[in-house]
Formats: structure tokens, C-alpha cells, sequence
């Protein structure tokens, strides 16, 4: 694995599940089990009724672009070979609206709408973070 040379998340106790989950490349989001809510990104509380009786579900890793936008220059150097950059809003099934980056696909094939899939990639021995990629048809 070659060296990882950009910004890293800091794993808190809350968001450790997450973590751990997209290392078996399982996207996971909270679920409140007093209200019934579904919660990205993850926290030590549910921002509808403050419980915190929050579990882990697993999301089906489909989801819909709702916006985006693509970055061709301007970023710091670690991410220039990264360039053009698409940064997208994506809605999943479970009610879920995510940030993410688009990934396998040139900007002007994105459109709103489309559907996409979570793909992981494994950037050191301890993070696996994920991104989202067209779906293929025909697979
Ligand atoms: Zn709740």
C-alpha cells in the first residue's frame, strides 16, 4: 500500500462504529431505537429526542446524487493527482442526505439523479474510507 499523505478523520468513541464498519466495507449508520430515526453523521446523541439508545444498521450502499459540483484546480497538493474532484450530496434509501466524493466517472457524466453505489478503499492499515460510484448497468 503506498503512503496515504492526506488529512485523515480522528475517530471518536461515537463515530468508532462507523469506522469500524467501513473497514469490513459496510456502510453503517446510526439507527435511535427510542424514536425510530435514522442519523448520519454519527453522534453521542440523536438530534431529534437526545437519547442515547443509538444501534448500527446497515445501509444498502445505493444512493441518488441530489447536487454537485467539480473542483479542476486550486486544491492543496495532496490532492492535485486527485483532480477534477466531484463533490457530491447524495440521498440514500434510509433517509439519509451524505457528502461524499464521486469516484470511477468523468464530471460530465454525473447528473443529478443518478444512482450510485458505495465502493471502499482501503487507504492505510487502519482507515478504509468510502466514496460512491456510478452503478453499473447491466451487472
Ligand atoms: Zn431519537
Amino acid at each position: 500500500m503506498s503512503e496515504y499523505n492526506k488529512p485523515l478523520p480522528e475517530i471518536q468513541p461515537y463515530s468508532k462504529g462507523y469506522w469500524d464498519g467501513t473497514k469490513q466495507h459496510k456502510l453503517l449508520i446510526q439507527h435511535c431505537n427510542s424514536c425510530d430515526s435514522n442519523i448520519f453523521y454519527p453522534r453521542r446523541d440523536c438530534p431529534k429526542c437526545w437519547s442515547q439508545e443509538l444501534d448500527w444498521i446497515e445501509a444498502s450502499g445505493k444512493a441518488e446524487v441530489y447536487t454537485y459540483s467539480v473542483t479542476y484546480e486550486g486544491v492543496e497538493e495532496a490532492f492535485v493527482d486527485d483532480l477534477p474532484i466531484i463533490l457530491a450530496w447524495i440521498d440514500l434509501p434510509e433517509g439519509i442526505r451524505m457528502h461524499t466524493n464521486l469516484v470511477e466517472c468523468e464530471p460530465e457524466d454525473v447528473h443529478i439523479g443518478m444512482a450510485v453505489e458505495v465502493v471502499f478503499r482501503d487507504v492505510t492499515d487502519d482507515i478504509t474510507l468510502p466514496y460512491f460510484r456510478p452503478v453499473k448497468r447491466g451487472v
